[in-house]
């Protein structure tokens, strides 16, 4: 490399890695991404912030993506149970927009198309990678290469949970559907979020005339709608979802994901950095995890942007890169966790009682000015 500056290793296969190994390369580094190949496409969607957006047009995203992402202004948050609304215009906060909408397959075309050949791919099975003091060795049958840091970004990177980085996972007890819908009315610029007390239910629109659901759903809903036939189902979710949308396709909501959480101590050891799932998974519910990894990556960017870094694995550098993302990690991890525990099991108990604390406590957390704070922070920075 004509700047001499030291590789640095990117380890994981989803879309986080690749970003990163694409910043890594814009930002002159050699990269040595260990993979196991382009992300696997799938039909799910993801809410991306607008300074995001931003983002990946800056780092070179062709104009076909932007084409292809649809425009949130206007989330409506639905406290069920004591029937109150709380909404976010972006007219009213003077904004533009609020989120847009991200199909993976097109997030994923963007990205294969950047393809820069400069970034050295070899398969995750050919590389081993030895932290030292001053670099990580990283070393295939054919070559040995060292690297002054090594990024993981995949959640289930074994590095991660083998000491050193503190980690803890909580699990939700908690099953999140995913599944779209097609859709011939309904407003299609306005995101839902229904909150009840045996779940949570997002209504996403992808575009006009398509509707995405992230369902969370504690394990008696879960196993309520399990055995329902595909049209009770359909019945059941109209119920739900109050006419907000019309449904005019059948339902599959065959995709679902066990929620837990995940938090790190610290997100480095040694020369080894954790970003991404690899470092923070929250609860789906705020549509911020694949957010948070993006501005894990325009953080080390930024760092590595300031002056004359000589060695992005040094302690300096990590430390400051620490520092950085904390706050921003600790609030969203705190919100989504506290929202996420207003969904309880046993219900029917909730129900029962009339004194169920349940809709006060989601009334208090819409309330709570760090969220509000937050949707327009996402929006404008
Ligand atoms: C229900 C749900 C809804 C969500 N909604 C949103 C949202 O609206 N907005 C948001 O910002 N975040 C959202 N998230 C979080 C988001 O999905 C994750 O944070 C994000 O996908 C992490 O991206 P990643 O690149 O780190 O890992 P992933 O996309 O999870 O990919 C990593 C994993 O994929 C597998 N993999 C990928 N490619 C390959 C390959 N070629 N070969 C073998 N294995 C492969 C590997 O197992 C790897 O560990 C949601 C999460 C859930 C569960």
């Amino acid at each position: 490399m004509a700047n001499k500056k030291r590789a640095i290793a990117v380890r994981g296969s989803g879309i986080i890695s690749h970003m990163c190994a694409i910043m890594l390369d814009r930002s002159g580094y050699e990269v040595l991404h260990i993979t196991s190949g382009t992300p696997l496409q799938n039909d799910s969607f993801f809410a991306i912030t607008p300074s995001a957006i931003d983002w990946l047009r800056s780092i070179g995203f062709p104009e076909s993506f932007f084409d292809s992402i649809h425009e949130i202004r206007k989330m409506d948050l639905l406290n069920v149970p004591a029937n109150e609304k709380y909404s976010f215009d972006a007219d009213e906060l003077f904004i533009d927009n609020l989120a847009f909408m991200v199909k993976q397959k097109d997030f994923i075309c963007a990205l294969t198309s950047i393809n820069p050949t400069s970034i050295k791919s070899v398969s995750v099975n050919d590389v081993a990678c030895t932290a030292n003091h001053d670099h990580v060795n990283c070393v295939s049958n054919s070559q040995s290469i060292e690297a002054s840091l090594l990024v993981v970004c995949d959640a289930e990177d074994e590095e991660i949970s083998s000491g050193g980085f503190g980690r803890i996972i909580k699990h939700y007890d908690q099953e999140a559907l995913t599944f779209s819908f097609h859709s011939k009315e309904g407003r299609f610029d306005c995101a839902s979020q229904y909150f009840f007390e045996d779940s949570i239910l997002a209504l996403l629109p992808l575009d006009q005339g398509e509707v995405g659901v992230v369902w969370s759903c504690n394990s008696e809903l879960k196993s309520l709608l399990s055995v329902l036939t595909p049209e009770a189902f359909k019945s059941y979710f109209e119920e739900r979802i109050n006419k907000k949308f019309t449904v005019d396709s059948a339902l599959d909501p065959k995709k679902s994901f066990n929620l837990k959480s995940k938090s790190l101590d610290h997100v480095f050891n040694k020369r080894i950095l954790a970003i991404g799932d690899a470092a923070h998974i929250i609860h789906p519910l705020a549509g911020q995890g694949l957010n948070l990894g993006l501005r894990d990556i325009r953080a080390i960017e930024l760092l590595l942007s300031q002056g004359k870094v000589k060695d992005a694995g040094n302690k300096n550098f990590l430390r400051k890169y620490e520092r950085m993302r904390k706050k921003d990690v600790s609030q969203l991890s705190f919100l989504t966790d506290s929202l996420s525990n207003t969904v309880h099991n046993n219900y029917c108990i909730h129900k029962l009682n009339k004194h169920s604390s349940t809709p006060k406590a989601i009334s208090s957390i819409l309330n709570n000015r760090l969220l509000k704070k937050h949707i327009v922070n996402q929006a404008t920075q």
